[in-house]
């Protein structure tokens, strides 16, 4: 766990106005520690990411994408272009995230159009696999894999999988107050990083980073932090209040 630098990422979903934007920008700024120590990223619907990426020139904080295209550019309205979300100073994408599999059609397929596409232009995807326990345990005694993983990771090269980040969010715990526990979660985090040592090598998947999402509140997220393959949470609801944010900031460092 030494080698990998913990990761705090808030997903703000659409939940926040311009005015609310400012507002939490303003009180976290200056208390969030060096990246070094900690990264922090917050995902925003994409008509406030310029605005962010100005807001946090001087502040750690990285700006993240909730969600990306797979094309660079051409005929795809209503769309946003990875090359366009680098070019405005984005430095993470979310992608399938379990929302967007469960309400705009997302499948494995496009997940990794999108990975490509963004780890292409420059761009570090956040991959959200929400496969659930009850199917991993059918495979814990035969060869374990996430097969959400290896079908988002097809073509990834050796050099560009140091680039992406894996977030496990069982779908029963995303918004439900009701989080993985502790041990659900790594045992979780731990098939994730089998995975990656299959597909790449042990030494790679000692260097991914993998993180737990699904009702982390600062109250939960100590003991989830103790994991061994666990490198840092995915927060929505706790992570729209600047003060809890800065707690799970804190704790996750
Ligand atoms: C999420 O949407 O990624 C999430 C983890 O939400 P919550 O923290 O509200 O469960």
């Amino acid at each position: 766990k030494a080698q990998r630098v913990p990761f705090v990422v808030a997903n703000w979903k659409i939940n926040k106005l311009q005015a609310d934007v400012v507002d939490f920008l303003a009180q976290v700024n200056g208390k969030v520690p060096d990246k070094r120590v900690v990264e922090t990223g917050i995902a925003a619907q994409d008509l406030f990411l310029s605005d962010m990426v100005r807001a946090t020139a001087d502040s750690p904080i990285h700006v993240v994408a909730e969600n990306v295209h797979w094309e660079d550019n051409g005929a795809y309205t209503g769309e946003t272009s990875p090359r366009a979300l680098k070019d405005i100073g984005a430095k993470y994408v979310l992608i399938g995230h379990f929302e967007r599999r469960k309400f705009f059609n997302e499948t494995d397929s496009t997940v990794n159009l999108k990975v490509t596409a963004a780890l292409r232009n420059g761009l570090r995807p956040i991959i959200d696999v929400d496969e659930d326990m009850s199917t991993y345990a059918q495979f814990m005694d035969a060869e374990p894999s996430v097969a959400q993983v290896a079908a988002a990771l097809a073509g990834v090269s050796v050099d560009q999988i140091r680039n992406v980040t894996i977030a496990y969010e069982p779908t029963w715990a995303i918004g439900s107050g009701e989080a993985a526990s502790a041990d659900q979660a790594q045992k979780a985090a731990h098939l994730i990083r089998q995975t990656l040592a299959k597909l790449y090598s042990p030494v790679i998947a000692e260097q991914v980073r993998i993180l737990y999402g699904g009702s982390v509140t600062p109250n939960n997220a100590r003991e989830i932090m103790l994991q061994k393959d666990i490198d840092g949470v995915l927060v929505g609801t706790a992570a729209l209040d600047p003060t809890q944010f800065l707690q799970l900031v804190e704790i996750v460092r």
